[in-house]
C-alpha cells in the first residue's frame, strides 16, 4: 500500500522524467570510455564529480525545436511482433539478470537536472544500465549527455523531445517527439566524434541513434505504438517501479522494491534529481539484488536473453493507473498551454 499510494503521488509530481553480461561489465574498461575532453585519469574523475549547474532548474530554459529535425539515420521498421511496449522479459532456466533504467525527463517548461550520485555509482559498482533521455533533456544538459553518451557501460534510450503524453498527442507531434531526439543525439555523437578526433583519441563505441524508447508517463495508444514501430523504436516500459515522492532513502523501501522484483524485471529509476533520494535507494536495491543473486544488464541485453512480455497498454503498475496524469502538464504532456504544432509559447 505505501508504494503504490507513493507511486501515485510520484507520477503527479516526476513527470515533469551474469554469467550472463560479461561483454556490458567488461565494457567499463575498454578504451574510448574517457569523456573525450578530458586528457589525464583525474581530469576525467574531475569532470564526473558534481557540479552546481546539475541542479533542478540551474540550467536557463530553452522549448524551441532542434535546429536539423530529421534524423540522418533511419532504423528499420519493427516486426508486428515486436510492435507493443515491454514490461518484463521471460528469462531461460534460472538466469537471474534484471534491467536498471533511468529516466532523464524534461517538459518543455522547465530544466530539471543530473543526478552525478546516481551516475557515479552505477559508474564505481561497474553496473551497465539504460538510461532513457529526453531530447530537450539532451540538449539542455549537453555536456552530461555526451559523457554517458561515451560511457560503454551506459545504453542509451530515446525519452521523447519534452516528454510529450502519446497517450493524447496527435500524429505529428508524437513523430517530432521521436524523431527530434533522435536527431539531437546524433548532433551530440558527431560532437563527441570530432573531439576524439581532434584529441587523437579512440572514438567511443556509441550507435547511431538509439533503438529504444521510453513513454512518459508510460501512457501510450494504438496509434503510438504502432508509430513507433515503424520508426524501429522497441518500447520499453517497467515492471517495479522504485521511487516514490516520499522519502527514498528509507532503508525499507529499497527491502519492498527488492522484494517486487523478479528474473527479467524492468525497473524504473530517474537520474534528473526529480525524485528525492534515488541515489540512496539505489545502492540499497543492488545491495539486497545481489544478496538475492542478480546480475544487472541493460535493457537492450536482456531483451535478447529471453522473450518479451508485452502489451499494448503503458501504466505504472496496473492498467489505467497513469490516465489521470493526461489532465496535467499542459494540454500534451509538455506543460505547455498550446500543444507544439501552434504557437510555441
Ligand atoms: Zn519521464
Amino acid at each position: 500500500m505505501l508504494v503504490s499510494a507513493g507511486t501515485r503521488l510520484f507520477c503527479f509530481v516526476l513527470c515533469l522524467a551474469v554469467t550472463c553480461c560479461p561483454p556490458s561489465s567488461s565494457a567499463w574498461s575498454q578504451p574510448g570510455s574517457r569523456t573525450v575532453a578530458a586528457t589525464t585519469e583525474q581530469d576525467e574523475e574531475r569532470a564526473w564529480q558534481a557540479r552546481p549547474e546539475d541542479l533542478r532548474r540551474a540550467l536557463p530554459n530553452n522549448s524551441a525545436p532542434p535546429q536539423r529535425r530529421v534524423p540522418f539515420t533511419q532504423l528499420p521498421p519493427l516486426t508486428s511482433q515486436e510492435e507493443g511496449t515491454i514490461r518484463r522479459v521471460r528469462l531461460p532456466g534460472d538466469l537471474k539478470a534484471v534491467a536498471l533504467t533511468f529516466d532523464l525527463c524534461e517538459l518543455a517548461t522547465v530544466t530539471t537536472g543530473y543526478d552525478a550520485d546516481v551516475i557515479n555509482f552505477l559508474r564505481r559498482e561497474h553496473i551497465p544500465a539504460t538510461l532513457f533521455m529526453g531530447g530537450k533533456w539532451m540538449r539542455t544538459h549537453a555536456e552530461r549527455a555526451k559523457q554517458l553518451m561515451a560511457e560503454p557501460g551506459f545504453e542509451i534510450g530515446n525519452h521523447a523531445w519534452s516528454h510529450g503524453n502519446f497517450g493524447i498527442m496527435d500524429q505529428q507531434s508524437m513523430r517530432d517527439q521521436a524523431l527530434w531526439t533522435q536527431t539531437e543525439y546524433e548532433t551530440l555523437r558527431e560532437d563527441i566524434l570530432r573531439r576524439a578526433e581532434a584529441a587523437g583519441m579512440p572514438a567511443p563505441n556509441m550507435p547511431p541513434v538509439p533503438e529504444l524508447f521510453r513513454l512518459p508517463y508510460g501512457r501510450c495508444s494504438d496509434q503510438a505504438l504502432t508509430l513507433l514501430a515503424r520508426l524501429g523504436l522497441r518500447v520499453i516500459q517497467w515492471d517495479v517501479v522504485a521511487e516514490t515522492m516520499a522519502d527514498n532513502s528509507r532503508p525499507e523501501l529499497a527491502v519492498d522494491v527488492a522484494r517486487r522484483v523478479r528474473p527479467g524485471s524492468i525497473l524504473l529509476f530517474h537520474a534528473n534529481r526529480v525524485p528525492t533520494g534515488t541515489a540512496s535507494l539505489l545502492k540499497g536495491v543492488v545491495r539486497e539484488l545481489r544478496r538475492k543473486g542478480y546480475h544487472f544488464v541493460t535493457a537492450g541485453t536482456l531483451l535478447a536473453l529471453g522473450e518479451p512480455l508485452s502489451t499494448r497498454d503503458g501504466y505504472f503498475n496496473k492498467p489505467g493507473d497513469n490516465k489521470a496524469l493526461d489532465a496535467r502538464f499542459g494540454v500534451d504532456g509538455t506543460g505547455r498551454r498550446a500543444s507544439m504544432h501552434r504557437k510555441m509559447d
